[in-house]
């Protein structure tokens, strides 16, 4: 990820005007609902301390020794202070570490940042471990700790931190963010707002369901379509299936995957080096005639719009026992 969030705008610019001042504080708190971002933002403010040549806007260069030193994960003066596995604490081991390390001047002469994320998952030993370091911190150090709920922090850390707190953004702008994601990734780019309902209006949350369902979904779909080509499955049936699915998701699918089919025919060379998914697409296509992919995807491209108005598994049904019936050479 490049920049902060469009919804994060109001908190980047109260930031990197302290930032400019060389006013910030040495421990920062961001909290608010999962899913808004508030760690990302913390890694674009570490990168933007770290950096040779801030831009205008206080935001990293990317392009400097230090920007490119943290996008390899391999910068001396940072840190990230996770718990070991997912879900787990973060051990007062963990933060006795982090403090010597903070301790220490920094490797560029320049700022030591660290983000401890989730804060609340630091046991009471490792909380009460970094009280001192908060109270007094070393000069030109950053800890920014990350938290969805301040009332699980004790109130002695809470009160040595400076809060930023990061609400869940406006309806249109988490809208509008999501559905470029999903079109970015080849997803419908018209389910955010449903996505966004479903994730409680946390776009970080929908995007992940997302990508998370996505792969496995998109291959069941494809499993369908090369064993109704293999004369395995039988259309009615499949139809009856993908009718459960959020329409006509699949069917904007299928008029993908045949516009890929055709563009394959078009292009010549190996295979070989594609991901499955194309493999399989082309294997699927090869005895087919450019001429009949065309007229098949004119079909599907009639039935898509009438498929929110109409009954959609008739037309489900007799996508897919076209699909069967195109001739095969
Ligand atoms: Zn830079």
């Amino acid at each position: 990820m490049t920049g902060y969030y469009p919804w994060q705008q109001t908190q980047w610019r109260q930031l990197a005007g302290r930032l400019t001042r060389d006013s910030l504080s040495h421990a920062l708190l961001l909290h608010g609902p999962a899913g808004t971002g508030k760690a990302d933002f913390a890694v674009q403010l570490a990168r933007a301390l770290l950096c040779q040549q801030r831009e205008s806007d206080g935001q990293a260069c990317g392009a400097c020794s230090a920007c490119l030193l943290y996008v390899a994960d391999n910068h001396p003066d940072s840190q990230l202070i996770e718990p070991e596995k997912e879900g787990g604490q973060i051990k007062i081991d963990q933060i006795r570490a982090l403090i010597t390390q903070m301790a220490l001047s920094s490797h560029a002469g320049g700022y030591k940042v660290a983000i401890i994320r989730p804060a609340e998952a630091m046991t009471t030993a490792a909380a009460n471990s970094l009280l001192k370091t908060l109270e007094e911190p070393p000069a030109q150090t950053l800890i920014m700790l990350v938290a969805e709920q301040l009332t699980r922090l004790p109130a002695t850390v809470r009160s040595r931190c400076q809060l930023l707190h990061f609400n869940l953004p406006d309806e249109a702008v988490a809208q509008t963010w999501l559905a470029q994601k999903l079109t970015e990734t080849g997803a419908n780019a018209e389910q955010a707002p449903h996505l966004l309902t479903i994730a409680n209006g946390a776009p970080l949350t929908a995007l992940a369901d997302v990508e998370k369902n996505l792969p496995e979904l998109r291959q069941t779909l494809l499993e369908a379509l090369t064993g109704l080509s293999e004369g395995r499955l039988d259309p009615v049936r499949v139809a009856g299936e993908w009718l459960k699915l959020e329409q006509p998701m699949p069917i904007k699918y299928l008029y993908g995957w045949v516009s890929d089919m055709i563009r394959y025919q078009q292009v010549a060379g190996s295979f070989a080096d594609r991901v499955d998914y194309q493999k399989v697409l082309h294997s699927l296509s090869a005895n087919i005639e450019l001429q009949k992919l065309y007229t098949y995807l004119d079909r599907i491209a009639e039935a898509l719009p009438l498929m929110t108005q109409l009954n959609p598994l008739p037309i489900i049904e007799s996508l897919l026992v076209q699909w069967v019936n195109i001739p095969k050479s």
